[in-house]
């Protein structure tokens, strides 16, 4: 049989599968239902695939800060981060990890797949519930052998950080105009500190998600604003939906 005619069988197959209802399933059926809702986040164990092995690229990899609002997927509902970690980032149509391939319904790195995705069975969450907030890498685990760039990040998060966007939000001895304006001063530093490393150390865009997490006006929505960026600068808004 030609193999794209497997892979149009193969998909047909785990379609079937993935019909079944929870209680049914006691072992993997590659539904691809776990990769679809996201990347794993990585763990001390997933450092040789980052460093070294070069399974994952910088590319791949997104960061959340401390104070971001993040989906937790084994808790469920939104959280705010006590401190940052690095995840495989989402592919760019959706929420699905970057290496899932739904038209195989499997992992392009499987031999190499992160911790997480080792010890993750749907049927039973007893292991990922053990594992998930253990141990988990940030930034500096992944970047230690660059001091310069170790640096960059440092100030950047003292300019760029939530808590300090968060103080602002929240301050009562401002009005609306001057909170904006200080809004304003932080988006204009975390976008010109991004659009620097990039000319300088001429990198790929998607890696300044890894360096300095989401750009910051990705976050706003978690404050209740939204901005947008025009010729002249940012304009900043009250979201009418926060
Ligand atoms: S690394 Fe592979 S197994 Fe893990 S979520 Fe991504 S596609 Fe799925």
């Amino acid at each position: 049989m030609p193999p794209f005619l497997c892979a149009v069988f193969e998909k047909k197959k785990k379609m079937n599968q993935s019909q079944k209802k929870p209680s049914e399933i006691t072992g993997c059926i590659r539904c691809g239902k776990c990769c679809a809702k996201g990347g794993p986040a990585l763990h001390r164990e997933d450092l040789t695939l980052v460093k070294g092995s070069a399974a994952v690229e910088w590319r791949n990899l997104i960061t959340y800060r401390k104070g971001e609002l993040v989906h937790d997927n084994v808790k469920g509902g939104l959280t705010c981060l006590e401190r940052e970690f690095v995840k495989l980032r989402p592919a760019q149509e959706g929420p699905a990890c970057i290496f899932y391939d739904s038209d195989l319904c499997g992992c392009s790195i499987y031999p190499s797949r992160p911790l997480e995705c080792r010890v993750l069975k749907c049927w039973d969450t007893g292991k990922i519930e053990e594992v998930y907030c253990q141990e988990r890498l940030v930034r500096q685990d992944i970047i230690q052998d660059s001091k310069t760039l170790l640096q960059i990040v440092g100030e950047h998060e003292k300019r760029c950080s939530h808590s300090g966007l968060r103080q602002i939000t929240q301050s009562q001895d401002m009005n609306w105009e001057e909170k904006a304006q200080k809004i304003v001063d932080m988006l204009s530093t975390d976008k010109a500190v991004r659009d620097l490393v990039a000319q300088k150390a001429g990198l790929d865009l998607a890696v300044l998600d890894f360096i300095f997490g989401r750009p910051l006006f990705m976050t706003l929505f978690q404050y209740g604003l939204s901005c947008e960026f025009t010729g002249s600068g940012w304009k900043l808004k009250i979201a009418s939906n926060p």
